[in-house]
């Protein structure tokens, strides 16, 4: 135990709050503010402020446990890593090296991320790797990559928001995600900019809005489609912009002329005088920003529907300019990070593509192994667990709860169930480690070092400032005892500095670049913004050792907070408009099913809910999950604040209590997902899948509504 302050960062969200852990008398450590860190200046939502309850709670696990007749018990290190050794073996024996998958998560440190993608690739040899992150932020990477070349959330930081003009916020809900990143659009209209909600339900963060935009689930591309129809109509369009800094506008001009205002409020349901306003508030201010979250982004037209309000930035002059442009709110707390080191089934690490000959000589030069032997890529992460127990045999999964998290999640975990051998990393025993066949007890946030990137893309270190109890191991060291057992006697140390550094040579001219990044830089400068390469002299060499990134005599460089200000990633320096069109969405209502689902969050819970379910205090504040349904629907059910309401889903039913609003469209509902059983929202959302992103469409379906009569 240290004796002084330690500082840190939340292990939840994608904000990556600071905080500052000091000694508690009982031992164990208590938050307490660190206004130094900018994102946050000391606040903190109740999940931060409660986050260590869960470092000694008694839930936690702290011994492996193996399945022995049908039961979870109790058993050492050694067994149980020999099983999870063995099955790996025996499936890739029996049946090939694809048939060994691993699964990560959003929540895993850059150096985990790094090392779960090389032990996919190097010691199972399987292409069969994705994790939950391909549910939260796919869609807007894909928008990203396809229209600037680069995917980084944030291409600004969040300082920035209060000194644009105008924020289109689409399917976002910071007040319940991430409450201390309100303040950035509270002062936004303090300093007299203006701030638009695009969301279904009037939420907290829609109420601070001064124009609030309620589409139905599933419309928001036509909507912006709508909106882009406008500028042109209303000659509010940058034609020197467009000129200068893009490709591809008379394409994508055509498809928006297509959506005539009056089709897309027949479509949406926004009114043709909202959607007009709408544009005299976003076009009137010199800088303006359209801010995506889920709502937008899980969707089976994800891609597209990002593409289409990138579109709006593009044509009006606003991407890749001072307090303007497109961004992403990723949710999980090392979403951004996750995706940029290799458990993304098509990257490796510097976000570089799988399928690029050149990204694959460099990283297999670092990692020491022959390029050509390098799996290419795999399933996305719902296929992946589509695939379970039919050519997917054995499943290593980290930092992730699927049983929970994944849509037709009644399906997901039949298919858990099927596998021959599942093994899980966790720190409590999740729904998805109940159904394991070993359970691996794991270092929290607290005791372990490591870095991860907020959605800025600020790379942050976390300090270590416990001990860990008896018993547990972190998942560096998981990874590094199971290669052994596998054979592979190098190359996966438990050292996350170390880890880092070998990430440094590996990321080293990714798009993704942090090579120039050092855990001393990150120590001293509180977070640095990638891309960060070292200075040429001083580059580390991809075979050994570590460039100085900020030793004395060189340069160093310092980050970038904004990208795209004199050029766009892309050949030409351009961005592209992406032509796109409005669909209809996978599941429309119908006679059978006529009211629409959509999914969310609430502020006391954090994702699957796996952690903040089992904290005291949260677990008070959100104790289940609840129907939000509209007075006019709730009385055609004869349902009243608080009865049992069935929902009904192709896929499946759950039964929460209703609460009723006002503030929702009378044609939806909405479930929070955060929890399991009868009240799981996910049993109901649909899989059907982005054709670019291969994000579910969790954000829209079809469900009718049932009354539930207590006996
Ligand atoms: Fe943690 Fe996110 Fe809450 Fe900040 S907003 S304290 S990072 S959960």
């Amino acid at each position: 135990m240290q004796i002084s302050a330690t500082p840190t960062h939340c292990p939840y969200c994608a904000l990556q709050c600071g905080m500052n852990l000091t000694p508690a008398p009982d031992g164990g450590v208590r938050v307490a503010e660190r206004a130094d860190f900018p994102v946050n200046r000391g606040a903190l939502c109740g999940k931060g402020r409660t986050a260590p309850a869960l470092l000694s709670s008694r839930v936690r696990l702290t011994s492996p446990l193996v399945r022995s007749q049908g039961r979870l018990t109790p058993a050492s290190w050694e067994e149980a890593l020999d099983r999870i050794a063995g099955a790996l073996a025996r499936a890739r024996g029996e049946h090939g090296a694809d048939a060994c998958a691993v699964f990560g998560g959003g929540g895993l440190t850059n150096e985990k991320a790094y090392a779960l993608g090389k032990f996919a690739r190097v010691v199972l040899g399987t292409s069969q790797i994705d994790y939950n992150g391909r549910f939260c932020m796919s869609s807007a990477a894909a928008a990203g990559n396809a229209a600037f070349g680069l995917d980084r959330g944030l291409p600004f930081p969040l300082e920035d928001i209060p000194r644009t003009g105008c924020v289109i916020l689409v399917g976002s809900n910071p007040a319940e995600t991430m409450p201390p990143a309100l303040r950035y659009f509270t002062e936004l209209r303090d300093n007299g900019g203006t701030l638009i909600v695009v969301d279904p339900r009037r939420t907290r963060t829609a109420e601070l809005a001064d124009l609030h935009l309620a589409p139905r689930p599933g419309t928001d591309l036509a909507l912006a489609l709508g909106l882009l129809h406008l500028v042109v109509a209303e000659a509010r369009t940058d034609e020197a912009y467009i000129r200068e800094r893009t490709t591809g506008w008379q394409e994508a001009r055509a498809a928006a002329m297509a959506h005539w205002p009056e089709y897309v409020e027949r479509i949406t349901g926004v009114p043709v005088p909202r959607l007009r306003e709408a544009v005299r508030l976003f076009c009137a201010p010199e800088s303006a920003m359209v801010l995506t979250a889920r709502g937008p982004e899980q969707q089976a037209k994800g891609t597209d529907t990002v593409g289409a309000w990138i579109n709006l930035c593009l044509a009006t002059g606003r991407a890749g300019r001072p307090l303007s442009g497109y961004g992403c709110l990723t949710g999980q707390g090392n979403g951004q990070g996750g995706r940029e080191h290799g458990q993304k089934a098509d990257q490796l690490p510097g976000y570089r593509k799988l399928t690029d000959p050149a990204a694959r000589r460099h990283v297999a030069e670092v990692w020491g192994v022959d390029p050509d032997g390098l799996p290419g890529p795999g399933r996305s992460a719902y296929e992946l667990l589509d695939a379970l127990g039919s050519d997917i045999r054995t499943l290593l999964l980290m930092g992730s709860n699927p049983v929970v998290s994944a849509p037709r999640a009644a399906h997901v975990e039949e298919r858990l169930r099927s596998l021959d051998f599942l093994a899980v990393c966790d720190v409590v025993l999740s729904e998805t480690a109940a159904l394991a066949d070993v359970v691996l007890p794991v270092t929290q946030w607290a005791e372990e070092t490591g870095t991860t990137t907020n959605l800025e893309g600020r790379v942050v270190l976390r300090r270590r400032a416990l001990t860990p109890p008896d018993g547990v191991r972190s998942d560096l060291e998981v990874l590094h005892d199971l290669a052994a057992r596998l054979g592979v006697e190098k190359g996966f140390p438990t050292d996350p500095e170390e880890v880092f550094e070998e990430l440094r040579r590996a990321s080293a001219g990714g798009p993704a670049d942090y090579s120039g990044i050092t855990y001393r830089r990150l120590a001293e400068e509180n977070g640095v913004f990638w891309p960060c390469p070292a200075p040429a002299d001083s580059a580390p060499a991809p075979e050994s050792g570590s460039g100085s990134g900020s030793e004395p005599g060189f340069e160093v460089h310092p980050g970038t907070p904004r990208l795209f200000l004199d050029r766009f990633a892309t050949e030409d320096g351009r961005a592209r408009f992406v032509p796109v069109t409005h669909r209809p969405s996978a599941e429309e209502p119908d006679e059978e099913y006529p009211v629409l689902l959509t999914t969310g969050r609430v502020v006391a819970q954090y994702q699957s809910g796996a952690q903040t379910r089992r904290v005291e205090e949260l677990n008070a504040a959100a104790p289940g999950p609840f129907v939000e349904l509209h007075p006019r629907l709730a009385a055609r059910l004869g349902a009243a604040e608080g009865d049992p309401v069935a929902v009904v889903s192709r896929r499946g039913r759950a039964v929460a209590p209703a609460r009723i609003t006002a503030g929702i469209r009378p044609d939806t509902v909405f479930m929070p997902f955060h929890w399991p059983g009868e009240g799981r929202a996910n049993t109901l959302t649909n899989p059907a899948l982005d054709p670019t992103s291969r994000m579910p469409e969790f954000k829209v379906c079809a469900v009718r509504l049932e009354r539930v009569r207590e006996e």
